[in-house]
C-alpha cells in the first residue's frame, strides 16, 4: 500500500444488515473496498452489491449537480444558485403554510438518510412547521413490525443480536428471502448449518425461493394466510405441551384469549386455509418446540400487508409462549429493509413517532419534545404517513410535498394515483443524488444531495447497532449533505435552533433526548464510536458499553413489565380475486438489485444476474393462457398494468404471479412500473401497504 494511501471504517448504505467496510483511498483518490475483516456483523464478507459500492461513488455521469428551478409549471426546470433554491423553496412554504395552515406541507424522507438528517427533517417538521405530516419510506417495510413490537413487548424493539444466529439451532424464516435480500445474515445462517448439522430451518413462503431451498421443512403457504398459519402452530404447541408454563404465569399477559382463539379452528380447518398438509405443520411446530433455542426471522412478506400487524402479532406469539426471548440463540428478529430505518424510528422520523420512541399521540411526550427544542407545542393532529401524504395531495388537502433521497414515482403503491397528486401538487422539491430518478421529472426545485462515503453522520442497523460514517471523499458539482441542505433550509425561514457547527452537535443533541428512555444513548460520541466502531443500543455511559441482548431479565417496556398476546382484531383489506382479475400479485426483490436502482443500475455487473424486468408464473397458469417462456404479457388490474417478459418456473403457487419492483420509466418504461398495479389498501393499525396481494390477469402481448 502506498504511505498516502488512507484508510477508512464504514458501513453500507444498502441493506438494514449493516455490514462494515473497509475504503483504501489512494493520492490520485481512486476508492478500494473490501470487508472489514473484524466488523461483528460481516467479519470480512461483503455481497455482491456491498462489494461494488465503490463504482457507485465513481461513476457520477447521473449525478444531480447543481440545484435546479422551474419558475412554473410550463417552464424547463433550471440551473440556480444555492441562495437562489433555498430562499425559493423557503418562501414557497413559508407561505402556504401562512395561508393553509402547517398541516398544507409536509415532508417524505427515506431509510437510506442519516440519522442526523432525520433528527433535523424531524426538528424543522414537528417542531418548526407544526405539522406531524413527515413520513418514511421505512413505512412500505418496517411498519407493521413496529406495530407489533409495540403491542407485544411494549415498544419498538429488536431484543436480539446476529450473535444469536450461532447460538440458536432452530430458525423459522417466513415472508423473507434472505439469501438475496439480506445476503450476509443468510450466509451465516449457511455457515452455522454446515458446522452444525443438527440446526433446523422452516421456511414458510408461497415461492420456493432460494432461501426455501435451504430448509428441512418448507411450507409453501397459500398468500395471505400467515395468521392461519402461525395460530395452527401456536395451537399444536399447546396441545402437544411445548409450553414454556412458568414463563408464561410469570412475564406474559393474555394466554388465556390466546388459546381460546388459536383452538378456535381444528389443525385441518388451518392446513385448508393455508392450502398446506397438516402433518408438515405439525413437523414444524414439533421443531419449534423441541429447540432450545428458537429464532423467528421475518421482513417484507409479513409486513407488506393490510393484515401486516396481526401477521406480526400472531408470529411474536409463539416466541412467547414457548419462552423463546431474552435468552441466547432465541427471540423474534424482524429483518430491516433499509441501512438506516431503525435510526431514523429512533429520533421519530415517521408521522406518528417523537424522538427516543415516544409516543406523538400522548400529551406528556408531546411537551416534552417541545420543552427540548423550545417551540411552545408539537401539534396533537396525527400527521399523514407515507401514502396518505400522496392521496392528500390529490384531494388538494396537502400543497406542498418535499421529497427527500427516495422515489416514490416507482416505489409507492398506485403509480397513477402517485403521478397525479404531483401533477396536482402546489409545490415539489425533490432532494437527490440522482437524476435515474422517475420523481425529478415532478419537481419543480431540484435539490443536489450528497451520497454515501461523500458526508459523515451516523446509521443503526437491524440489530441496534450505532455506526459512525466518515466522510470520504467530496461530493461533485455542488451537490450538499442532506444535513447542510435541511438547516440552510431551517434558518431561511428565520427558525432558531438550527445553528450547529457539524453533524456531531446534531447526534449530541440527539442523544440528550434519550437520556432515561429504554433507547438511551446519552454520553456517546462520534470519537467513541470511531474508536469501537459500533454500539448497540442502550448504551451505558459509566460503562462506555453497549448492549447485546433486550429482556433477559424478562421485564418487558409495558406498564406491568408483562409481554402481551393479542388476539387478531385487524380488519384490513387486501383486494378481492375476481373472475376477471383470478391471479394473486406479490411483488419483490432480486439479488442484485436495490430499490429503484438509482444506484445499483450503475454497476455493469450487477446486471448479469437478471438484465431486466420480468413476470414469473406457474407453467399451469402459462399454459392455460397460451404464455410460453420469453413470451411478452401483460399483466393487468383496474388500476394500471404492465408489460414485460414472462418466465416459468414451478418454484412459484399456481394462481401466483411475481414481478420485482426495481423498475422504472427511466431505467426501463413505463409499463416495467410493478406498481402502476399494486393497491392503496393499508394495515389499519400500521398503515403499511398491501404490496403481496394484488388481484391481476395476465395475458399475451398483443400488438395495437
Ligand atoms: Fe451491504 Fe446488506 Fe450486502 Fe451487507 S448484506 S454488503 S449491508 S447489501
Amino acid at each position: 500500500m502506498n504511505k498516502n494511501t488512507a484508510t477508512y471504517q464504514t458501513t453500507c448504505s444498502y441493506c438494514g444488515v449493516g455490514c462494515g467496510i473497509e475504503i483504501e483511498k489512494d493520492p490520485k483518490g481512486k476508492l478500494k473496498l473490501k470487508g472489514e475483516e473484524t466488523y461483528p456483523v460481516n467479519r470480512g464478507m461483503l455481497c455482491s452489491k456491498g462489494r461494488t459500492l465503490n463504482y457507485v461513488v465513481e461513476e457520477q455521469q447521473d449525478r444531480l449537480l447543481y440545484p435546479q428551478m422551474r419558475w412554473s409549471r410550463n417552464h424547463e426546470l433550471q440551473r440556480v444558485d444555492w441562495d437562489t433554491a433555498i430562499k425559493r423553496g423557503a418562501a414557497v412554504f413559508r407561505s402556504l403554510i401562512d395561508r393553509f395552515g402547517p398541516d398544507s406541507v409536509g415532508m417524505y424522507v427515506s431509510g437510506q438518510c442519516l440519522t442526523e438528517e432525520y433528527y433535523i427533517a424531524n426538528k424543522l417538521t414537528k417542531g418548526f412547521w407544526g405539522t406531524n405530516n413527515i413520513d418514511t419510506n421505512s413505512r412500505l417495510c418496517m411498519s407493521s413490525a413496529v406495530a407489533g413490537y409495540a403491542k407485544t413487548v411494549g415498544e419498538d424493539t429488536v431484543p436480539i443480536a446476529y450473535e444469536d444466529i450461532e447460538l440458536a439451532d432452530t430458525f423459522f424464516i417466513t415472508g423473507a428471502n434472505p439469501a438475496w435480500c439480506h445476503p450476509i445474515l443468510f450466509r451465516r445462517i449457511e455457515q452455522h448449518k454446515e458446522n452444525n448439522p443438527d440446526v433446523k430451518l422452516i421456511v414458510a413462503d408461497p415461492r420456493k425461493t432460494q432461501t426455501a431451498a435451504l430448509a428441512d421443512i418448507y411450507l409453501p403457504l397459500r398468500p395471505g394466510t400467515d395468521t392461519a398459519l402461525h395460530h395452527a402452530l401456536g395451537r399444536i404447541l399447546i396441545e402437544e405441551g411445548y409450553l414454556d408454563v412458568d414463563f408464561i404465569e410469570k412475564h406474559v399477559q393474555g394466554y388465556e384469549a390466546y388459546r381460546d382463539q388459536v383452538m378456535q379452528y381444528t389443525l385441518e380447518q388451518y392446513a385448508t386455509t393455508c392450502d398446506l398438509d397438516p402433518m408438515l405443520i405439525v413437523k414444524a411446530a414439533r421443531m419449534m418446540g423441541e429447540s432450545e433455542g428458537f429464532l423467528t426471522m421475518w421482513t417484507m412478506g409479513l409486513n407488506q400487508s393490510a393484515q401486516g400487524t396481526d401477521k406480526n402479532l400472531s408470529l411474536l406469539a409463539l416466541n412467547l409462549i414457548t419462552g423463546q426471548i431474552g435468552k441466547p440463540g432465541a427471540g423474534p428478529f424482524s429483518l430491516t429493509g433499509q441501512p438506516n430505518a431503525m435510526g431514523g424510528r429512533e429520533v421519530g422520523g415517521m408521522a406518528s413517532l417523537l424522538a427516543a420512541h415516544r409516543d406523538l399521540m400522548n400529551p406528556d411526550h408531546r411537551q416534552e419534545v417541545a420543552d427540548f427544542w423550545g417551540v411552545p407545542e408539537i401539534s396533537p393532529n396525527p400527521g399523514y404517513t407515507a401514502t396518505q401524504m400522496f392521496e392528500a395531495l390529490d384531494r388538494g388537502d396537502m400543497k406542498a410535498i418535499w421529497i427527500v433521497c427516495t422515489n416514490p414515482m416507482v416505489s409507492l403503491p398506485d403509480t397513477a394515483l402517485v403521478e397525479r397528486a404531483l401533477k396536482k401538487a402546489r409545490f415539489v422539491i425533490v432532494q437527490d443524488i440522482s437524476g435515474r430518478s422517475d420523481t425529478v421529472a415532478f419537481a419543480d426545485l431540484v435539490l443536489p444531495a450528497a451520497g454515501w462515503l461523500e458526508k459523515e453522520g451516523t446509521m443503526t442497523n437491524s440489530e441496534r447497532r450505532i455506526s459512525y460514517l466518515p466522510k470520504v471523499v467530496d461530493a461533485p458539482g455542488e451537490a450538499l449533505p442532506d444535513l447542510e441542505i435541511l438547516l440552510r433550509f431551517a434558518k431561511q425561514m428565520g427558525y432558531h435552533g438550527f445553528d450547529y457547527q457539524n453533524a456531531e452537535e446534531v447526534f449530541l443533541e440527539y442523544t440528550r433526548l434519550t437520556k432515561g428512555t429504554n433507547i438511551d444513548i446519552e454520553g456517546l460520541t462520534y470519537a467513541i464510536l470511531q474508536e469501537k466502531r459500533s454500539v448497540q443500543w442502550p448504551f451505558n455511559k459509566v460503562t462506555q458499553e453497549g448492549t447485546t441482548r433486550l429482556f433477559t431479565d424478562h421485564q418487558f417496556y409495558t406498564a406491568d413489565g408483562k409481554a402481551k398476546l393479542h388476539v387478531g382484531a385487524n380488519k384490513g383489506h387486501s383486494d378481492m380475486l375476481t373472475e376477471d382479475y383470478p391471479l394473486v400479485l406479490t411483488t419483490g426483490r432480486i439479488r442484485d438489485q436495490w430499490h429503484t436502482m438509482t444506484r445499483t443500475g450503475k454497476v455493469n455487473r450487477l446486471s448479469k444476474h437478471i438484465d431486466k424486468p420480468f413476470l414469473e408464473i406457474h407453467p399451469e397458469d402459462a399454459a392455460r393462457r397460451g404464455i410460453k417462456e420469453g413470451s411478452i404479457v401483460v399483466i393487468r388490474n383496474d388500476r394500471g398494468e404492465v408489460q414485460v417478459n414472462a418466465t416459468l418456473s414451478d418454484k412459484i403457487r399456481k394462481g401466483v404471479v411475481f414481478l420485482p419492483m426495481h423498475w422504472g420509466k427511466i431505467l426501463s418504461s413505463a409499463f416495467a412500473r410493478t406498481n402502476n398495479l399494486t393497491s392503496r389498501n393499508i394495515d389499519p393499525v400500521s398503515k403499511e401497504p398491501d404490496f403481496k396481494y394484488s388481484a391481476v390477469e395476465v395475458t399475451l402481448y398483443q400488438k395495437p
